[in-house]
């Protein structure tokens, strides 16, 4: 069997802070909450942990700050089976994520970025120097834009293969654009970076036709319990959803790029690679939370059977 790849993930650390209330606050209104709990997060750590259960190895590149918010997300990731050596201590704050529930799903959301700003290109040298063979670069917009871009840069020119999950929504250097091998926008996403509507896999083809056009190798753009479309500059390939009742769809986006990651490390076709995407974020849904609710491969290969 291939030796599988490396993944590398560059990115967002965050602890999720979730209060739940029957009625969210008015400006300025005390209420009682009913529950608090903490979740493990951040798009980028949550996309390392979905690829390392799934069995590949996993390298997590970013920043927390010197709290116990810091602890509790490395020993997330250590039980994962993620190498945590290129994650660097920061004087600020871990970043978190304070989330209030309502009654009928209602909620707001406050994100503090804290350390997660302090990611910065000699994280991504040190990160890179580690390796002494090219694999997978993960990354995604949840630190800074000039380190995402460096890291897309430098990976690119060590021949790493390099895997852009542009979420949050934000402008792409058009020279950046031209050097990502795989993009896996949301439809909200692909729109934004678009200017085209991609409700429903036509409209998601023809947005992602503009990403081709500027020189991305592959555009994969979800579409929820709709599945998703890869585009490529020669074919399309629609993979639907698999059937499931979806209890909490949070981190379905990341438990899908991780998993791609993933089925590339080991050689998969990109098709194949969907497949096996759709089958990972699908057991995802099925839980509550997000790292917790990501699938190990057992689950995984019994589920796709
Ligand atoms: P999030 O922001 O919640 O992390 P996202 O908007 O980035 O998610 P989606 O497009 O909603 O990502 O979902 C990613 C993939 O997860 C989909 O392509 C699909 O394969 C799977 N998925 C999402 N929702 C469901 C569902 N209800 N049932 C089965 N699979 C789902």
């Amino acid at each position: 069997m291939m030796q599988k790849k490396a993944v590398l993930v560059i990115g967002s650390l965050n602890m999720d802070l979730v209060a739940a209330v029957e009625k969210l606050p008015a400006q300025g209104e005390t209420v009682f909450g009913k529950t608090f709990s903490t979740f493990p997060g951040g798009k980028g750590a949550n996309q390392a942990v979905a690829a390392a259960k799934l069995g590949v190895p996993v390298t997590m590149a970013g920043c927390l700050g010197q709290d116990g918010f810091a602890g509790d997300l490395i020993k997330s990731l250590t039980a994962a089976g993620i190498d945590t050596s290129c994650i660097r201590y920061t004087g600020t704050s871990t970043g978190t994520a304070l989330i209030t529930v309502g009654n009928e799903g209602m909620n707001t959301i406050v994100v503090i970025p804290g350390a997660n700003a302090c990611c910065n290109p000699g994280d991504v040298d040190r990160a890179l120097a580690a390796f002494d063979q090219a694999g997978i670069l993960v990354v995604q917009h949840e630190v800074p834009p000039q380190t995402v871009e460096y890291a897309i840069r430098t990976a690119k020119g060590k021949g790493w293969t390099v895997i852009l999950n542009p979420a949050p929504a934000r402008t792409i250097a058009p020279d950046v654009l031209a050097l990502i091998d795989i993009i896996t926008p949301n439809e909200t996403e692909i729109a934004s970076l678009t200017g085209c509507k991609a409700d429903g896999k036509e409209a998601a083809v023809t947005a992602a036709g503009h990403l081709l056009a500027a020189g991305v190798g592959t555009v994969v753009v979800t579409l929820g319990a709709q599945g998703a479309v890869g585009c490529t500059g020669d074919a399309v390939i629609h993979v639907s959803a698999c059937p499931v009742t979806a209890v909490d769809t949070t981190a379905a986006g990341d438990a899908y790029t991780g998993a791609l990651a993933a089925a590339l490390a080991e050689g998969k076709t990109l098709a194949e690679g969907m497949r096996f995407a759709a089958a990972v974020a699908a057991l995802a849904v099925t839980k509550e939370g997000a790292q917790p609710a990501l699938p190990w491969r057992e689950e995984a290969d019994a589920f796709i059977r």
